[in-house]
């Protein structure tokens, strides 16, 4: 057995050694494909080892001393420096990496890893993942480098780094490291001696029931001061003075120790709407928490306390970005069930509501978007489907519809028909004008049935 390949290793380090130094770690980097199982340090010194053991021998043999063991002693290597004192040659003096120009080393990686240990202990986590921020001009310089001694099998700095400070973090805290949806990330910059922690958001998903009307959804600031407070509103910057957003993240916000918080529902009914039955689900994004494992059945409750009747959640879970995704993409397609007691302008039959319900089975309502969100919505008209609606007579001029309808139908302007905005409408077909309408949401479809019908839908089937 030949070791030329060993020989080429060597020639080409030699060579790059003489036209720069480099530390262990950027050494060994330009060759860690060769082996693994050991830090890129590692795989430097070795490869030193082997260029001043091969010059000693050189040197036994013919006296000379070859260079070589300068250029290594230059880069700081002790045992090279050691070596060219015992035979009698010059001592060359120190000189940076050429690469790093020092930033890597053991040392440095220690402590900035306890550092790191010592703020994240102020946190509770699952997972985390060490990412590495190198300057431009060390990428540069080793680029330039590779490009000019044909280098193949190296590796990237930034896995110097993770690889170095990675494992002391998961020893200390005892936490793994996880590359997809870690919990923290951990930006180092050994180049500056300084680091960067990403604390990512959590995720809380469940159901809402908001009992009585005159509660939005998000906080509704006055339309006149946007928040500021004035005259018109009491000084109070508001429209309504609280919101199912707050009612559910504050106890959350504290419990959790996040610094803010951000309230998804799966699309929201109207301020004067109450939404009954199962809920209206939502998920809660956590920002910065400092606890990640906290009994959501404790949640539950200081949520339900802070809602003193008017607002309930229930079945919370932990929950992702993902499910997140999920809830935006297919909350507007969700299908909802509405109770409406409605009062009319005069009375109504048996018969009229007989009529009704058979006009609205299972058909399609085309809505031009409705004068009052015109502000906030484009101008333009919607298919929507309904399902069913059913008609129960409750006084002479009140009657209570339950209606199925496809996510993003006006249900409002389903019954007063919007001056002929929407169409079928039923007050058209009644003739009779509504004074009142008291709107329920009972049913918010959940996502992962809406899934369901999506694909269906998407693939042709019924
Ligand atoms: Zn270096
Ligand atoms: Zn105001």
């Amino acid at each position: 057995m030949t070791f030329e390949k060993l020989v080429e290793v060597l020639e080409k380090a030699a060579k790059i050694l003489e036209a720069h130094p480099l530390c262990d770690f950027c050494l060994g980097r330009q060759f860690s494909s060769l082996c693994y199982g050991a830090g890129n340090d590692e795989k430097g010194r070795a490869i030193k080892f082997c260029l001043i053991m091969h010059a000693v021998a050189v040197h036994r043999e013919t006296g000379d001393l070859p260079d070589v063991l300068k250029h290594v002693a230059a880069t700081g290597f002790k045992p090279a420096v050691k070596t060219l004192q015992m035979l009698g040659g010059e001592i060359p003096e120190e000189r940076p990496c050429y690469i790093c120009e020092g930033a890597l080393s053991r040392a440095r990686f220690r402590d900035l890893a306890e550092r790191i240990v010592e703020e994240l202990r102020e946190y509770e986590l699952g997972s985390f993942v060490v990412g590495a921020r190198v300057p431009a001009d060390v990428r540069e310089r080793e680029d330039e480098l590779r490009a000019r001694f044909q280098i193949e099998l190296g590796e990237d700095i930034k896995e110097d780094v993770a690889r170095s400070i990675g494992p002391i973090i998961q020893k200390r805290l005892g936490v793994p490291v996880e590359y997809q949806n870690p919990d923290v990330v951990v930006l180092v910059d050994v180049f500056s001696n300084d680091y960067e922690l990403q604390i990512n958001p959590l995720f809380i998903k469940g159901y809402y029931r908001k009992l009585v009307k005159d509660i939005p959804q998000t906080p509704w600031y006055c339309r006149y001061c946007w928040g500021r407070g004035c005259e018109k509103c009491n000084y109070t910057g508001r429209e309504y003075p609280e919101s199912v957003s707050e009612i559910v993240g504050e106890p959350a916000l504290k419990i959790f120790e996040a610094v803010s918080y951000k309230f998804h529902g799966a699309g929201r009914e109207d301020v004067d709407a109450r939404v009954v039955g199962t809920g209206r689900p939502f998920i809660l994004e956590l920002k910065h928490p400092r606890k990640r494992f906290v009994d959501l059945s404790a949640l539950e409750k200081a949520i339900n306390e802070n809602g003193r009747g008017r607002v309930e959640v229930s079945g919370l879970e932990y929950s992702s970005r993902r499910e997140l995704r999920l809830l935006k993409e297919l909350s507007p397609i969700a299908s909802k069930t509405y109770e409406a007691v409605v009062e009319f302008d005069g009375e109504i039959s048996e018969d009229d509501l007989r009529r009704v319900e058979e006009k609205f089975r299972d058909i399609v309502v085309e809505q031009r978007t409705p004068r009052r969100v015109l502000k906030r919505r484009a101008d333009k008209v919607r298919q929507k489907r309904l399902y069913y609606l059913e008609a129960e007579k409750i006084g002479e001029r009140t009657v209570k519809f339950r209606i199925k309808t496809q996510g993003g139908l006006y249900v409002k302007e389903l019954i007063d028909g919007d001056g002929g905005r929407t169409k079928p409408n039923i007050a058209e077909l009644l003739a009779r004008k509504p004074i009142k309408i008291d709107l329920t949401v009972v049913e918010v479809e959940a996502p992962k049935a809406a899934a369901r019908e999506k694909v269906l839908e998407e693939s042709g089937e019924d």
